[in-house]
């Protein structure tokens, strides 16, 4: 039976899977896996990349070695934006990454990372969970021929780095500014103008004044990064990505392919990434941010309301074009904006009214 059943999915043509067990091996022998896994992140980039090198391990770990994990940082095997179609296409069976990079295939995919106005990490992970939301990335992803799982998150970004004070809305016409994501295209609407670049080269745009502003991630990522040598003022919150979830995307045929034991383990490593990173993140970013308020010369500052106010206005904008494109994409629009709505209400009431009580009470 078991001879049967390896030999009948050898016939099919697994690719990346291995039949290594012969006729006298125990019925508990289970096929090795074989895993090419490529990214959008520079080798050992903290966070981001050793966190995907970590699920990397942890996927080889578990199995004791019988899923077999090849990790291929960005630029190791393919460019970080290559890696979409080297996982659609079936070259490669994953890969780690942030979905809102392909939105120009479809802007429903910003929807699983970050969108403006959108989704704190909690809020995301009842959604992606209980709300509807794996569902329609299943469908959006079955569409290129892709499974997306959740795999990480740096939660609450950053507004960015400024070098003049941000006092109205205004301020950000003829902005220069680096950022991604639906994010770019509210920037533009308030009348600057949106930069796309890969993180290796903002440092230098920045410096050299080729850029007047950007964002990245948080205080610990940002810190690494040196930004405050030609930006002092470092704005919170950031509208564009409240909570950025990192996903590991595999060709949906391979992972249709797999046993159900081997795809509830990668489930496993795959949630437990989400969870760590977050922790990581959280962790780091709050002795990062002491760091470069005291020893840098950081100036923190708060968005105000009438800069917030223009955001939100912006957001509409955008996403009123995002529900033109398709039925699709409007489906993910409609069900992010009910789980905004009502996981949002009860956050209010919980996470964000406790915190703000404790932190009033103890004059912190
Ligand atoms: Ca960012």
């Amino acid at each position: 039976m078991q001879r049967r059943e390896i030999l009948k999915k050898g016939l099919v043509g697994l690719g990346g899977v291995a039949a290594a067990s012969t006729i006298a091996a125990p019925a508990i022998a289970k096929e090795r896996v074989e895993i090419a896994m490529v990214a959008t992140w520079g080798r050992d980039f903290p966070g981001l990349g050793t966190g995907a090198q970590r699920f990397a391990k942890r996927l080889s770990d578990m199995s004791d070695g019988r899923i077999q994990v090849t990790y291929y940082a960005a630029g190791e095997r393919v460019k970080a934006f290559d890696s979409f179609d080297e996982v659609a296409s079936g070259n490669a069976q994953m890969y780690h990454g942030a979905e809102y990079y392909w939105k120009g295939k479809h802007p429903g995919w910003a929807y699983f990372t970050s969108v403006p106005f959108g989704l704190t990490y909690t809020e995301m992970n009842a959604w992606i969970r209980f709300g509807g939301g794996q569902e329609l990335w299943d469908e959006l992803g079955a569409d290129y021929g892709l499974k997306g799982l959740m795999c990480g998150n740096t939660g609450v970004q950053m507004g960015g780095w400024f070098r003049k004070e941000m006092n109205s809305v205004d301020d950000f016409k003829g902005l220069k500014m680096r950022m991604p994501g639906l994010g770019g295209d509210v920037l533009a609407k308030l009348g600057g103008s949106p930069v796309s670049l890969p993180g290796g080269q903002i440092y230098e745009n920045l410096i050299s004044g080729s850029i007047d502003a950007t964002e990245w991630v948080g205080p610990w990522n940002d810190e690494l990064m040196k930004f405050y040598e030609a930006a002092k003022y470092y704005y919170y919150p950031g509208m564009h990505e409240p909570g950025a979830m990192l996903a590991c995307g595999m060709n949906k045929t391979w992972w249709d392919g797999l046993s159900k034991s081997d795809q509830m383990m990668i489930e496993a490593a795959s949630s437990m990434e989400n969870d760590v990173m977050m922790s990581e993140y959280n962790y780091k970013n709050g002795a990062a941010l002491k760091r470069l308020i005291n020893d840098q010369g950081v100036k923190l500052r708060q968005f105000n309301d009438d800069i917030y106010d223009g955001f939100a206005e912006a957001s509409e904008e955008v996403f009123a074009e995002v529900q033109e494109h398709s039925d699709l994409a409007n489906r993910i629009h409609q069900s992010f904006v009910t789980a905004r709505t009502d996981i949002g209400a009860w956050a209010e009431i919980s996470d964000q009214a406790y915190l703000q009580q404790r932190n009033r009470a103890l004059g912190g």
